[in-house]
């Protein structure tokens, strides 16, 4: 992509009641623009790094066997009165009703259209089981969003369900689900943690959360120094509500300040996490009521067996930033990079940089590396602050020093700034992605 044609409005303003870095970051940096409260447009430069995410989503639920579907974003509140969440939920769901009068509801999250879906379709223990998932908008009428992308009312959400016909089978699910989720993360180039988290008011026999280390995040969580593990405090202390977790989290620090892990002999720490995934067995919570059932090997009806796997795909977007920032803006990692490469010509008046900027341009876009080509009339200055804001993980700066055969590469994480022969520019690259 050139710059000079690219919609990246970067800005000096910071969006007024932004105070968390990846809500500053991805505003001032042209990633987001918020519509009203809860709700963002992406520009170009998250829509990529939103397929970024999605794509390394969708290769590692391939790997599990899991099956992508696509379902309405609107969905009949008969579903909800069905399995009796439409009151639990309360007013995070946002009802409205049609021209004919029929009432629905924006899905803030899609159990009972998943149930819904297989229920009467797959009838037979031998079908089973199946792994089937969404990447889909979701809509929450949440009571305080907030944080940009973090907690808003419309986010991306994978959602995943499984159907089984019997608990092992879905203990084994939930550990591919678990593991899978690990390798989506760590290729994303996150610090994580997955911690036993509060089953809640739904039940089910078990539950985790895939929790991105940040200072900035909601959750605290107690975690292990020796070994992987890790509790979402909440589980400790039954805290749901807000203010009373941070009252825990500062008299936690000191009473429970040398606890000792349940699992080996490490000494616990606190520590605060962005949650990014939640897995959970549900068991028959939803097809129970949902009369979702299938013939078992004697020929009798059960309801399935079910987990359901959430993963925030706008929120990682943010967490990647909470944790890969400075203060000059943004700095994508490997996997999640919009453009892995961006090559700036110091001065377009020179015809030897441009020279050189377009041929390398074409040569590593024809490698299909994704890169940018700052070919604008602003000052070098001016086109630093701006790959650093953006933050692409390597700029190759086109200056004055070509004309003693010589290019720069720029590290955006140490800010590094290393001398490289003009010819071996291009390998150079090719090494470092
Ligand atoms: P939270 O405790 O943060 O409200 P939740 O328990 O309501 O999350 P789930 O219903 O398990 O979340 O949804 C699955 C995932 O969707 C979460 O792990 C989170 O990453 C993401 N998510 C949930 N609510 C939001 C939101 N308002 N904005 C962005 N992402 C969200
Ligand atoms: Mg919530």
């Amino acid at each position: 992509m050139r710059r000079s044609r690219a919609f990246i409005p970067t800005t000096k303003e910071a969006p007024s009641d932004a105070t968390l870095a990846s809500h500053i970051y991805l505003s001032r940096a042209g990633f987001i623009s918020q519509v009203a409260s809860g709700l963002y447009s992406y520009m170009p430069m998250a829509k990529k790094v939103i397929t970024k995410i999605e794509n390394v989503i969708n290769q590692e639920m391939a790997n599990a066997g899991c099956e992508e579907v696509e379902l309405s974003f609107v969905t009949p509140i008969t579903l909800w009165e069905e399995s009796g969440r439409s009151e639990k939920f309360g007013k995070e769901l946002l009802r409205f009703h049609d021209r004919k009068d029929n009432m629905f509801v924006l899905g803030p999250t899609h159990e009972e259209m998943m149930v819904d879906l297989v229920r009467n379709r797959v009838t037979s223990y031998k079908q089973l089981p199946i792994n089937l998932y969404q990447m889909k908008i979701k809509f929450r009428d949440e009571a305080r969003p907030r944080f940009g992308i973090m907690r808003g009312r419309e986010f991306l959400m994978k959602d995943g369900y499984s159907f089984h016909s019997s608990v092992e089978d879905l203990d084994r699910e939930f550990d591919a689900m678990e593991r899978a989720y690990k390798k989506i993360l760590a290729r994303l180039g996150l610090d994580f943690r997955v911690v036993e988290a509060d089953s809640g008011a739904i039940g089910g026999s078990g539950s985790k959360e895939l929790m991105v280390i940040a200072g900035s995040g909601e959750d605290t969580l107690a975690v292990c120094d020796s070994c992987e593990y890790g509790a979402n405090i909440e589980i400790f202390l039954g805290a749901s509500d807000e203010a009373q977790k941070d009252i825990i989290f500062t008299s936690v620090k000191d009473i429970k300040g040398d606890e000792i892990c349940p699992n080996c002999d490490g000494k616990l720490s606190l520590t605060k996490g962005i949650e990014v995934g939640h897995i959970f067995k549900l068991g028959t919570t939803y097809s129970a009521p949902l009369k979702a059932h299938y013939l078992d090997e004697n020929g009798k009806a059960q309801p399935f067996i079910m987990g359901t796997y959430g993963m925030g795909v706008s929120r990682i977007m943010a967490a990647i930033i909470e944790q890969n920032h400075d203060e000059s803006g943004c700095i994508w990692t490997k996997e999640s990079a919009p453009y892995s490469v961006n090559i700036i010509i110091s001065n377009i008046k020179d015809e030897a940089q441009v020279k050189l900027a377009e041929e390398l341009y074409e040569n590593l876009k024809s490698l299909n590396v994704e890169v940018m080509l700052d070919d604008t009339k602003e000052r070098f200055g001016f086109k630093m602050k701006d790959a650093e804001l953006i933050g692409f993980p390597y700029s190759v700066i086109i200056g004055k020093e070509l004309e003693n055969g010589v290019v720069q590469i720029f590290d955006r994480k140490t800010k590094e700034i290393t001398p490289i022969n003009a010819q071996d520019i291009k390998t150079k690259i090719l090494e470092l992605l």
